[in-house]
């Protein structure tokens, strides 16, 4: 009898005890690869001894600091690496704890920006759907996925959705990818329009959609006209990379490769590897300036800034800048998706196959000419799931891809420091795993 009210009641959870490299190992002697960083945290892997020694020698220095009596030497230095590889102008940091205190953080750092500029009739944020921004309630506001916001309806902050880009859904059979991309962009102008622009705070979204979508990356152009439609009507640009983000994609921000910097982008998971409960809110200067010239930022939290979560986290990035493992992730990258497509290519079950870098995603269907989903009550991810840990495998799938409701898709993560041989290993647990879900479904 456990004591922890665990995410699902009825589940036994194997013990984790130990983890060497990719593999995470359990109080029973079993292996598992971590194939999605648990989810999507792990880029380094697990018991990475350079990243242990910067945390021991900084729990015999100073283990903890309230931010509002002192800064600290990992917290300065890490905010001055991320600062030297923002993109555009981000060069002002908020350290969190994680994903969704970053994304609350973000909201009101936006809100409060409109205030100290005189504009406090801006007062809307406008998402996407199927796209998950965190758990806590701002969060789960200007989330888009249906079954995570049903019970707590009620007491969301007003929201306002368009579609995601999701070419495999939503791009005509006669559009090119760049034209769908600008009509799918299009629809934020649309829903300002309706709304008002001069009502809108900014637009949030993932700049590659992870776990309520599966690795989908935006269509080309899309995040460009995005920007013009934001810069023209005065609204912010906010982008959630707390999954896509700090390598994962094979560029350090994966907005980098749509050729756009945010007003203010979140980060988390990859920043701090897994070692430590670490996120951070990257800010434009214009953002900055307004408080500078205006009010302090009106928030906080009791860990922000924790030197042992910043010491990590600058250890985790100096780890892979000094092994150059972005070019890893590119190469391993590559592998990865081409393994995918001889394993899943011509699969009855797999629609699609999409991703960048070492985040990649497959969409699981009953039926790949209509792209019809499996019924949601056969929860074809999670048969997935523990087919995979029975074989050793960690995968991160998910229900609802379609429209939050129907769908699965089985997202990978595996750390930057992946080889080719394991990555074979990879794809043929996972091709064993879907076979197995699917054929102990009555079809
Ligand atoms: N944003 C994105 C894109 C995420 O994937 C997640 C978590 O999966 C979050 C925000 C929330 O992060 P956390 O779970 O650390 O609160």
């Amino acid at each position: 009898m456990t004591h922890i009210l665990h995410r699902q009641i009825h589940h036994d959870y194997p013990v984790a005890v130990g983890g060497d490299g990719v593999t995470v190992i359990d109080s029973k002697g079993r292996r598992y690869i971590d194939a999605s960083g648990g989810a999507a945290v792990s880029c380094l892997g697990h018991q990475h001894p350079a990243v242990l020694a910067a945390m021991h020698a900084e729990l015999d220095r100073l283990a903890y600091a309230h931010s509002s009596f002192f800064t600290t030497r990992p917290a300065e230095e890490l905010a001055d690496e991320l600062a030297a590889h923002a993109p555009g102008d981000l060069h002002h940091v908020y350290f969190v704890s994680g994903g969704s205190e970053g994304i609350e953080t973000a909201l009101k750092m936006a809100r409060q920006y409109f205030v100290e500029r005189g504009e406090p009739q801006r007062r809307r944020f406008v998402a996407r759907q199927q796209s998950y921004h965190g758990n806590t309630l701002g969060a789960l506001s200007v989330g888009g996925n249906a079954w995570r916001k049903a019970p707590f309806e009620p007491m969301l902050i007003e929201n306002h959705h368009i579609e995601p880009c999701y070419a495999y859904r939503h791009q005509r059979p006669d559009e090119g990818s760049e034209a769908y991309g600008l009509r799918a962009a299009d629809a934020l102008d649309t829903k300002l329009q309706e709304l008002g622009p001069e009502t809108v705070i900014a637009f949030v979204a993932e700049t590659v959609v992870g776990a309520t979508l599966g690795a989908v990356p935006p269509a080309p152009g899309y995040f460009r006209r995005i920007r013009e439609i934001c810069d023209r009507h005065g609204v912010l640009l906010i982008l959630d990379e707390v999954m896509c983000g700090m390598g994962r994609t094979g560029t350090l921000h994966a907005c980098e490769q749509e050729g756009v910097a945010p007003d203010i982008m979140v980060i988390a998971k990859g920043l701090g590897g897994g070692y430590a409960p670490l996120g951070a809110v990257l800010a434009s200067d214009r953002i900055f300036d307004a408080f500078s010239q205006g009010s302090d930022f009106q928030h906080g939290h009791t860990y922000i800034g924790h030197p042992l979560a910043c010491a990590a986290g600058l250890a985790v990035q100096r780890v892979i800048e000094r092994d150059g493992l972005l070019a890893n992730v590119a190469a391993r990258g590559t592998t990865l998706e081409r393994r995918l497509r001889e394993r899943f290519g011509n699969h009855h079950h797999v629609g699609d196959i999409r991703g960048r870098g070492l985040f990649q995603g497959i969409e699981l269907v009953a039926d790949r000419s209509a792209k019809a989903p499996f019924d949601s009550r056969l929860k074809v991810h999670a048969r997935i799931k523990s087919e995979a840990m029975q074989r050793g495998l960690m995968v991160y799938p998910m229900g609802g891809t379609v429209d939050g409701r129907a769908g699965d898709h089985v997202l990978l993560a595996p750390p930057f420091i992946v080889d080719d041989g394991t990555v074979d290993i990879i794809v043929d647990r996972l091709g064993d795993a879907v076979d197995a879900a699917i054929g102990s479904i009555a079809i």
